[in-house]
């Protein structure tokens, strides 16, 4: 019962996302408590794949995997570091703003340090003339690291649709920003890398592909959530089901209610969207409305009403079911994940062939 998580697929896929490309570094992004799997099991078990950089989006969720990781695991954290938060111990800034860049030149002197240029997405990370004030000084700056940035990086605005013309137009004004640079650049995330090799730079940063999500058709399904069926009851054909009496019987039938709603991270925009529950290979449609701790269920056609009813599974992707809500694998992911008891399987064990040890003396 409840949110299971495969951390073999999860290591399978960054496997497969490194193999498309090999000339890169393969990061992992494991922000959000990696997009609601769990990063305190999945960082280590992507460690034990082989990973080495890891991104989180805030300081705080860098410095609860640090411990869980080896000192030669980098972790860069995507929005910096923000006002009032000091402790970057053991964590890489992503310093997006030539105002974040010499504060942080400041305050941490010699610490490693990454930078983000924005090429066309708008969001984050500095243009062009913003680099070019800083440029000089960055890329000479000694840091315990070496010497300049830890990473030169920018994110793409459309890498799920791979004719879309930002993507050359970005990977244009991101040549033009760092061509000749010494320091190692990164430009994709998931939809980066399938784009191609023009796009893989020293490192990728593949997030939601990791976690079986679109635009990573390859992937292995990754999560699987069971909820449990608590009551039955027989309804005839005219009777109304749930809030707002949303739904009515057409016929004489049985419903099963499940303990799950949009409180649980199934939105409330799946009622009467044509959502399936399934009972082994048999679909049962949600009928009447998502409520906050309850789903109906109409399962008429079940000679035997089992103990749970699965959203989430190999017959049932993520992204079909966010398809349904009208949203994307990444928010039904990550809103999954804050009520329902969570397990692991796979890779309980440390990897069959560990990566080579510095000899002993
Ligand atoms: C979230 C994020 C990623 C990962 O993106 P996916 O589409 O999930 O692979 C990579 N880089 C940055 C800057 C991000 O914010």
């Amino acid at each position: 019962m409840g949110l299971n998580v495969s951390l073999d697929a999860i290591a399978a896929n960054w496997r497969s996302l490194a193999a498309r490309a090999p000339a890169a570094r393969t990061a992992a992004v494991l922000k959000a408590d990696a997009y609601g799997t769990g990063a305190a099991r999945v960082a280590p078990a992507l460690y034990a794949a082989g990973a080495r950089d890891f991104f989180v989006a805030l300081p705080h969720e860098g410095r609860a995997i640090r411990p869980l990781l080896a000192p030669d695991a980098r972790i860069f954290v995507l929005s910096g570091p923000l006002a009032g938060d000091a402790d970057l111990d053991g964590l890489i800034p992503v310093l997006n703003s030539a105002e974040q860049f010499f504060r942080d030149r400041v305050t941490r002197k010699k610490g490693a340090f990454a930078i983000q240029l924005d090429t066309g997405m708008n969001r984050l990370g500095m243009e062009r003339a913003e680099w070019a004030a800083v440029r000089a000084e960055a890329l000479e700056a000694v840091t315990d690291h070496g010497t300049g940035p830890a990473l030169v990086m920018s994110h793409l605005a459309n890498a799920d649709e791979p004719d879309h013309p930002s993507n050359p137009a970005q990977l244009a004004e991101f040549r033009a920003m760092t061509d000749g640079i010494a320091a190692p650049r990164s430009l994709a995330a998931t939809g980066g890398v399938l784009l191609g090799p023009d796009y893989h730079f020293d490192l990728t940063r593949p997030g939601i592909g990791l976690y079986g999500g679109l635009p990573f058709r390859g992937a292995r399904p990754v999560v699987s959530l069971d909820l449990p069926v608590i009551q039955t009851r027989p309804v005839r054909a005219g009777e109304c089901v749930g809030y707002g009496h949303a739904w009515t019987a057409p016929r004489d039938g049985r419903i099963a209610t499940v303990a799950a709603g949009y409180a649980d991270g199934i939105p409330r925009a799946l009622s009467g969207a044509g959502l399936r529950l399934w009972a082994g290979d048999r679909a049962c449609p949600v009928v009447g409305r998502v409520s906050m701790d309850l789903i109906t269920v109409d399962v008429t056609g079940l000679d035997r009403v089992p103990p749970v009813l699965s959203l989430l599974s190999e017959r049932q992707t993520v992204d079909e079911v966010a398809s349904l809500a009208g949203t994307i694998g990444y928010e039904i992911l990550t809103s999954l994940g804050s009520r329902y008891p969570r397990s692991w399987t796979g890779d309980q064990e440390p990897a069959a062939s560990p990566p080579p040890q510095m000899p002993r003396p």
